[in-house]
């Protein structure tokens, strides 16, 4: 049997379609599923009897089940979702006031081998499908229903873009109105920037965020590897390239690892890299791990870094990562594959 989670809307209008039936079934079902979250074929009470025993042989509607839900000081809750297969992916619930973000993840372990990540240290497991993707979403959803998630971030294990198929079919359900019904501006990429993968993505897919981290290619190849094949050059052309109405910014990550990318000449560097660049710049101070050799660099060193930008007229701001204590912060899922307790 087919996880529900995995057909976009005109995916599963085909399926049943082709059995003979009404396509309009397909949007009901979308409804009762995601918009209602009633997740049990013989409760969709508009649906013929006979037609909800079909349907319910046809298309599983089980989600990951929540393994672990371990609460962070700061309020967010690092989720471990137990796959189908026996792997355990992390989600991390971010609350803050009306703003309430899913960060998810797209595959188990990653290839691209950031030198300040932990899931890069695993090194590459698989792809997430469709359904585990929007499985994390769904769970998390029925597992804390009086929140609703308003955001979701494409930030967790795995880069997206190296599992592209599925993620542009989860965001086609996450985005339809009768699926999880998300604007595109509520939903962010992260990506290394793999420039091919990123070509195919336009501004009305989703947000975009790229992880830069230095502004020279040396040292952004010793932090991150994939840099010689999409050097910072490239990179900064795609986003000068970008098709985006006015009001549209890429935004550029740059996690500060002190003693290595956070001196006032790496801030030089920055700046004159994106002058004209129309874009925001996130900096994140390095979130500690045992796995990683980097350390966070001091409040003020961060407050001097974000100053000498402002100064020079960026939009930019200080990513107060979440989660810490719990491992949940940015780079620091996967450690339980680590640790092999995965
Ligand atoms: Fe992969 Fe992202 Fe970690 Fe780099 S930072 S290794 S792309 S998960």
């Amino acid at each position: 049997m087919q996880s529900f989670y995995d057909f976009t809307l005109p995916d599963l209008e085909k399926v049943i379609g082709a059995l003979g039936n009404e396509k309009f079934r397909a949007r009901q079902l979308y409804k009762w599923v995601y918009n209602k979250g009633v997740l049990d074929f013989p409760e969709m009470t508009n649906i013929s009897k006979s037609l909800r025993a079909v349907f319910g042989t046809m298309f599983s509607t089980a989600l990951p089940a929540v393994k672990d839900a371990v609460v962070s000081d700061d309020g967010s809750i690092k989720f471990g979702l137990s796959m189908e297969d026996g792997n355990v992916v992390e989600s991390v619930f971010m609350p803050d006031g009306e703003r309430n973000t899913l960060c998810v993840s797209s595959q188990i372990g990653c290839r691209m081998g950031c030198r300040f990540c932990v899931t890069g240290k695993i090194g590459f497991k698989r792809n997430l499908t469709v359904s585990e993707i929007v499985g994390q979403i769904m769970a998390v959803r029925r597992y804390l229903p009086e929140k609703r998630i308003s955001n979701v971030v494409f930030m967790g294990m795995g880069e997206p873009i190296d599992n592209l198929d599925n993620v542009l079919a989860a965001l086609d359900i996450m985005k339809n109105s009768l699926g999880l019904d998300f604007s595109h501006r509520k939903v962010t990429l992260s990506s290394v920037g793999l420039i091919d993968g990123l070509n195919m993505i336009h501004s009305k897919v989703a947000s975009l965020a790229i992880s830069l981290n230095a502004a020279d290619d040396k040292k952004r190849t010793y932090l991150m590897p994939i840099n010689r094949l999409y050097p910072i050059r490239d990179i900064v052309n795609f986003v000068k390239g970008f098709k985006a109405s006015r009001r549209v910014r890429i935004t550029f990550e740059y996690v500060l690892l002190k003693g290595v990318n956070d001196s006032m000449e790496d801030a030089k560097q920055l700046a004159e890299l994106l002058a004209g660049v129309k874009c925001k710049i996130n900096l994140i101070p390095c979130n500690e791990s045992p796995y990683t050799e980097f350390k966070s660099p001091s409040p003020e060193t961060v407050e001097r870094f974000q100053a000498y930008l402002h100064d020079k007229r960026f939009i930019t701001i200080i990513r107060d990562s979440r989660g810490k204590d719990v491992s949940g912060a940015c780079g620091q899922l996967g450690m339980k594959y680590l640790e092999g307790s995965q």
